[in-house]
């Protein structure tokens, strides 16, 4: 696993020299860090190559030196790629890098990124702090380098709860249609003093509209199941009743495996060089759906990494009664 930690510092930097080389003691680093030097060699020409070829075909592309040195020092990163059954290599595989806006970060990390993962044979995944940065790479920058380098394919990567449970909207279907048993057991159980009001029925008819006409349009292949892929957002309490859950999903055993929309999204996203994320979700994933990141074939790029801490924050709290901790203590 080796990881890049993106930041946009608070005045940005320019750097005074021009592009620069790898420099001369790359071999003794590359030595020292555990890296091939003829796959160090390979990586080194393969990334010249792209950059030549995005250079020439993004337009109004302005090579910057700033941007060249981040690109190499990715490279030198992602090549000390550690993983849990690579012991042997004691490389520096994690770096803090700071670039102003316009330095052309992305293009930096992504084209290292690419040649690494390349040579490597590892997944990327790129996270980002905010929907607007995430939103710009799956629809800009993205798009455009992949124009422009064919061999970089992309996808985004989900959370579950992005995607409807077929089988919990069967459930959620077959259990109330009126004149089903389980509608039945509800008129009974609401058949006292606790009638429900109009409002009530109301909403359950809204929702069950709502839960019919997506399981059409889902077996139709009209919907790929991804909530953000609605044109009109659903009522937030008729989602939670039918989207996917780790702890209510059979996977392999499920009737609707197959074609379920959280796993066909992962399998299209496992096929892609790059895979987009966000912080929430990768640190969500190392504490619960571990399947879902393969973490020790990853390489790693956190843009605005300065984010990474207050999510951590969010993410791994820990309560402790200050008055029973100090008792266990002493
Ligand atoms: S595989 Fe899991 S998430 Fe997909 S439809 Fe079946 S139960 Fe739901």
């Amino acid at each position: 696993m080796s990881s890049l930690a993106m930041q946009t510092p608070a005045s940005p930097t320019v750097p005074a020299t021009g592009p620069a080389q790898l420099p001369a003691v790359v071999p003794v680093y590359a030595c020292e860090h555990g890296i091939d030097a003829e796959q160090l060699e390979a990586a080194r020409i393969r990334l010249e190559l792209l950059y030549g070829e995005v250079a020439a075909d993004w337009p109004g592309f302005i090579a910057r030196p700033g941007q060249y040195e981040m690109m190499q020092a990715c490279l030198l990163t992602f090549l000390s790629a550690k993983s849990p059954e690579d012991e042997k290599r004691s490389g520096n595989h994690l770096a803090q890098l700071e670039a102003g806006t316009g330095t052309g970060k992305t293009v930096a990390y992504c084209l290292a990124a690419l040649v690494a993962a390349e040579v490597l044979k590892k997944t990327v995944m790129v996270s980002t702090a905010t929907v607007a940065l995430q939103e710009q790479l799956i629809h800009k920058d993205l798009p455009r380098l992949s124009s422009i380098i064919p061999e970089l394919t992309f996808d985004i990567l989900k959370g579950r709860a992005r995607y409807v449970c077929q089988s919990r909207m069967e459930g959620m279907i077959e259990g109330i249609v009126p004149g089903s048993e389980l509608a039945g057991e509800l008129q009974d159980l609401f058949a006292d003093s606790r009638r429900p009001t109009a409002s009530v029925v109301r909403d359950r008819q809204a929702a069950m509209r709502w839960f019919k006409s997506s399981a059409k349009k889902l077996n139709a292949g009209a919907w790929d199941g991804d909530i953000d892929s609605l044109a009109q957002s659903p009522n937030p309490q008729d989602w939670r009743q039918v989207q996917a859950n780790a702890h209510a999903c059979n996977g392999g055993q499920c009737e609707h495996f197959r074609n379920c929309a959280f796993f066909k999204a992962r399998r299209q996203a496992a096929g892609a060089t790059l895979q987009v994320v966000n912080h929430a979700l990768v640190l969500a994933t190392l504490q619960t759906d571990s399947s879902l990141i393969d973490a020790g074939n990853t390489l790693f790029v956190f843009d605005e990494a300065h984010h990474l801490p207050a999510i951590a924050a969010e993410q791994f709290p820990y309560r402790a009664r200050l008055g029973a901790s100090t008792r266990l203590l002493f």
